[in-house]
């Protein structure tokens, strides 16, 4: 089965067609990449397949769970990285991933260890006792990805991960996700076509609202 399995989503704002027809799969150890210019509709179809933001249409299933029959079955198989994720600035990296391992129903007992695979999984091993707010962004952006783990899931969600980063934050960051996908299927969106080109095995370009169309990325590469 497919991690992600979408079809025919859309979404209305009022009486504005923010998305309409979009269908996608994820398959396991894939990134696929969202591509479009900002405005396309790359956050709302994000946040209707993280389950965080009702579809007007269209069905989705998470690793064959209906998100919309049962929210929370499908969502303990969905990490999910916001573009604006709430930073919570005056807690430790560990404060903040306990914090996020509960939220994910990870029992008690079980708590200290899920937080130390993520944060060895991110590169945060050193960073436990550091507050948020004075981390850079590229460590603050790798504490986001480490929520989105933190209960193991099947796929992880990640929204526009390397705005505003500098070069070598962002080269940083496109690693762990390739790092990470062998054992998360990925889906992620970006404005930037060399984001899709250095992390992504296929590619949806998305135009106001619609699919314009989908591709493997080595067919994007023989076309040009
Ligand atoms: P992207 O992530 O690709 O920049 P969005 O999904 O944020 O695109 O936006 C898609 C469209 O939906 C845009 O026309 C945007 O103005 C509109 N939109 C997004 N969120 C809202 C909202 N909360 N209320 C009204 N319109 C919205
Ligand atoms: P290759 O045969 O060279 O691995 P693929 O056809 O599997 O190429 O991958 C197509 C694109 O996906 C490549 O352009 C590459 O940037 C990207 N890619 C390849 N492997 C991975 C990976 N493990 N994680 C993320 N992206 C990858």
């Amino acid at each position: 089965t497919p991690l992600i399995e979408a079809r025919g989503l859309a979404r209305y704002y009022g009486s504005h067609c923010a998305v309409q027809g979009i269908s996608l799969e994820l398959r396991p150890g894939e990134v696929l990449g969202l591509l479009g210019p900002n405005g396309a509709g790359k956050s709302t179809t994000l946040s209707m397949i993280s389950g965080n933001l009702a579809p007007s249409a269209g069905h989705i299933r998470i690793n064959g769970i209906d998100l919309l029959d049962d929210p929370r079955g499908a969502k303990r198989h969905l990490g999910y990285l916001p573009e604006h994720p709430p930073l919570y600035r005056d807690l430790t990296v560990d404060e903040f991933l306990h914090y996020a391992a509960r939220l994910h129903s990870i029992p008690r007992k079980a708590v200290n260890e899920a937080v130390d695979l993520a944060k060895s999984r991110t590169g945060l091993e050193d960073a436990g006792r550091a507050l948020i707010g004075v981390l850079s962004k590229g460590f603050q952006q790798r504490v986001g990805i480490a929520q989105a783990i933190v209960h193991q899931p099947a796929v992880i969600i990640l929204d526009e991960p390397t705005v505003g980063l500098d070069p070598l934050q962002i080269r940083e960051i496109r690693d762990l996700i390739r790092e990470l996908c062998h054992e998360h299927g990925v889906i992620l969106s970006t404005h930037i076509l060399a984001e899709v080109q250095a992390t992504c095995h296929r590619v949806m370009i998305i135009n106001r609202g619609h699919t314009v169309f989908t591709d493997t990325l080595q067919h994007l590469a023989d076309r040009r």
